[in-house]
């Protein structure tokens, strides 16, 4: 800038005068070429075209002083002019490559295009027509007069390109631009007035050099490094961007309205020309905006439809693909709930959680098939339309699905079980996709009751899920008018049959429907969680009846009682706490308790495995329920701790036939007895199932044989009925 205003200090003409304006535009050039180097930018060639132009152009000037004031020739036009026009191609390259690659801006280059068509019209009328019409002039002469505002246009095009979008602009290129501006404003302002006013003078130098200066301060400006940013979405249309293209669309009538414009046939037809491009340029402009529009839809419609953590549809869509489906044809849905999540996601964290859903998403969309629709419904829910299969086909799809999310999941290095329930619905009678859904929904609730693979849909069931929910009620009811009761079955020692042991076994005596089976309403109260509730109860009322009767029946009195603990009670934090609160209160010393928990309830391990920990270190006894009915690893064994297997009914029930039963029970005492645990046979019915399992070693029983459940066993006729070759228990009971 000093140096800049410093020229103007100096006399004009002189020798010094030129030499500092050549010195200063030189030394700028260079300080481009110095910044390419410096900042490493991340186009260097856009920069080094700058500098070359710059250079060039010094070189122009270098040339016309020495043309004008050593040579004494006229430097217009001469070799000077071929430096100057030189000069344009690298900055017009340079300002396009620039902008390259970003990211195919098609609106902006129209813009640009309208831009630089409109401000064209206004240099053709103004500028080139009239210099082109200058009679004195040479046809060389001529040529280059117009050559400079032509150059001058498509330097504008690319200007108007750099300034219209506001998304890549930094302080550099918006020095850049100035520069680029200032030097047209100068270039048109030296032709216009050389043209009208027949003008000699070097007014217009400040331009030119003040537009050296601001091009050097855009490259030497550290955000020059930074390359602009490749925009691939779709850009905004600022209101400053529109107001500049009205104006340029307008250009065209306004010019017409000015008399001595209006009157030349050239002109009139240039500026027909230029409206009839300026008007393509308009429509091929929507015709991007509505592209744009068409493809910002279809992105929306994609996002709205699609489940972002899997890639598969989503609730929305399926919703949707199911309700056309149902028009005209016979679609079935296959709805999958994945059972464990919430424990994967407490346990491991939320990413494996994640990892999971998106494992067991690709093994369901590998299995349904490319014609079938598989969605998520929810966090733990997926779906699969199955469409135009014939009747039951929707089964194979289930059974399929049964069997991959049977396997385990590999997640962060663990292996993890999943498990899920299949429902499927659909078919014949199919209502709309809310009832298909909802019956599907159903189907998958009663495949998790049961642990069947799948089950599909019918009446019955929701019969079942109705009658449930006015179950869950009733027992809320039952607990607070003391419906319940606690029965206690007699669990013998062989060959005595003394009584060692009761197993608490609640009942309900509803004053309608009679005694109702904890078969039927210990499942729902598991599920609808009154079982916590209902269980401390349990647990509380058996403990005090233990204590009652060693204080009523001393010696004769059991030694033990086994309450049954479901998975939710003992999953529940604190269950262990409540247990040595039941056991202060009621006296009971805790090695006279026994706990009888399922395999599947601390299959899992969690909570439910460190609850036991908990209960053993209490002193309290474990007994493992239904052995041999669930999984039945004997690697459960290892970290669950347990004292007591009860092997299960199905086992006792064939004892006595020669088959795999009875294998089976004799390989259990011998694994019990191998690990040092107590065995009890469960559910022994004759006197022959008794002999069997004594004489494979197992030493305590229970079953209606020896007693049925009761408020107040017989004991004491047990002990006596000992010896008696037919023991006729069931008259005991
Ligand atoms: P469980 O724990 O396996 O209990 C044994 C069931 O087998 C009892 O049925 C019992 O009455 C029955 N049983 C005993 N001996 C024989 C026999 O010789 N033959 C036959 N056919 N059955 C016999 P119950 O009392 O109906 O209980 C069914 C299930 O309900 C129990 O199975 C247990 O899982 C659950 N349950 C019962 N009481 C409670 C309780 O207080 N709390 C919890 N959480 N669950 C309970
Ligand atoms: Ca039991
Ligand atoms: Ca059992």
């Amino acid at each position: 800038m000093t140096a800049t205003a410093g020229y103007y200090l100096l006399p004009a003409g002189t020798v010094l005068a030129s030499m500092t304006y050549n010195t200063i535009g030189l030394i700028f050039g260079l300080l481009i070429l110095v910044a390419v180097r410096w900042h490493r930018p991340a186009r260097p060639w856009a920069w080094i075209l700058f500098g070359t132009g710059m250079i060039l152009s010094v070189v122009g000037d270098f040339t016309w002083w020495y043309l004008e004031h050593i040579r004494q020739e006229e430097p217009y036009p001469s070799v000077a002019d071929v430096f100057y026009l030189a000069s344009y191609p690298p900055l017009i390259a340079g300002l396009f490559l620039l902008q390259r690659n970003r990211g195919r801006d098609l609106g902006g280059l129209i813009d640009a295009a309208m831009v630089a068509t409109g401000l064209g019209l206004v240099l053709w009328v103004f500028v080139l027509h009239p210099v082109a019409a200058v009679d004195a002039a040479s046809m060389l002469e001529r040529a280059v007069s117009t050559a400079y505002p032509s150059l001058d246009a498509l330097l504008l095009a690319m200007v108007a390109r750099l300034l219209i979008d506001r998304r890549v602009r930094t302080p550099s290129t918006d020095l850049l631009g100035m520069a680029a501006v200032l030097l047209l404003v100068a270039d048109v302002a030296f032709s216009v007035a050389s043209l009208y006013f027949d003008y000699e003078g070097r007014a217009m130098d400040w331009g030119w050099l003040l537009a050296y200066v601001l091009w050097a301060a855009a490259a030497l400006h550290p955000s020059m490094a930074a390359d602009t940013p490749v925009v691939s979405g779709p850009g905004r249309v600022s209101r400053g961007r529109l107001v500049i293209l009205g104006l340029c669309s307008v250009l065209a009538p306004v010019l017409l309205v000015i008399p001595s414009v209006g009157a030349d046939t050239v002109d009139r037809v240039v500026i027909a020309a230029g409206a009839a491009v300026l008007f393509v340029l308009g429509v091929a402009r929507m015709a991007v905006v509505m592209a744009k529009v068409r493809g910002q839809a279809v992105e929306l419609e994609r996002l709205a439809n699609q489940d972002d953590l899997t890639g598969l549809h989503n609730r929305r869509h399926f919703y949707r693909a199911l309700g056309e489906a149902l028009v005209g044809s016979r679609p079935q849905v296959v709805l999958l709930g994945l059972n464990r999540l919430r424990a994967i996601n407490d346990e491991l964290g939320h990413l494996a959680g994640d990892d999971v859903i998106v494992q067991i998403a690709d093994r369901i969309r590998a299995l349904a098939g490319p014609d079938a629709l598989v969605a998520r419904l929810s966090g733990d829910e997926f779906a699969v339309l199955v469409r135009d299969a014939p009747e039951g086909g929707a089964d194979a799809v289930a059974g399929l699905l049964a069997g991959a999310v049977h396997d385990p999941v590999d997640t962060r290095g663990y292996e993890v079980l999943v498990g899920a329930g299949i429902g499927v619905a659909g078919g014949a009678d199919a209502a709309g996709p809310a009832e298909v859904l909802r019956r599907a929904g159903v189907a998958m609730f009663a495949a998790k009751q049961s642990g069947e693979p799948y089950r599909r849909w019918a009446p019955g069931l929701d019969e079942r899920s109705v009658e449930e929910a006015r179950l869950g009620a009733q027992i809320r009811h039952a607990l607070a008018e003391r419906q319940f009761q606690v029965v206690y079955q007699p669990i013998v020692v062989m060959p005595e049959q003394r009584v060692a042991a009761v197993e608490a076994l609640v009942r309900w005596h509803h004053p309608r429907l009679g005694t109702v089976s904890p078969a039927q309403f210990i499942p729902v109260a598991e599920r609808n969680g009154l079982i916590v509730e209902l269980g401390a109860w349990i647990l509380q009322t058996a403990c005090e009846q233990l204590v009652r009767w060693t204080v009523e029946l001393g010696p004769d009195a059991p030694d033990r009682v086994s309450v049954n603990v479901s998975a939710r009670q003992l999953a529940r934090p604190g269950f262990a706490g409540t247990v040595a609160d039941v056991l202060a209160r009621t006296g009971l010393p805790a090695y006279r308790l026994t706990v009888e928990v399922t395999e599947t309830a601390v299959f899992d391990g969690g909570p439910a495995v460190t609850a036991l920990h908990e209960l053993r270190a209490l002193g309290v006894r474990i007994a493992l329920d239904d052995f041999g009915t669930g999984h039945s690893s004997l690697g459960l064994l290892q970290n669950v701790p347990v004292d007591i297997l009860k092997i299960d009914k199905s086992f006792v029930d064939r004892i006595t036939e020669a088959g795999r039963h009875a294998v089976i029970a004799e390989a259990m005492i011998q694994v019990s007895n191998g690990l040092g645990l107590d065995a009890v046979a469960e559910g022994v019915e004759t006197a022959e199932q008794a002999q069997a399992l004594t004489r494979l070693g197992y030493r305590l029983l229970q079953g209606y044989h020896f007693g049925r459940p009761a408020a107040e066993p017989e004991f004491a006729r047990i002990r006596v009925a000992r010896g008696l070759t037919v023991p006729g228990a069931a008259a005991l009971s």
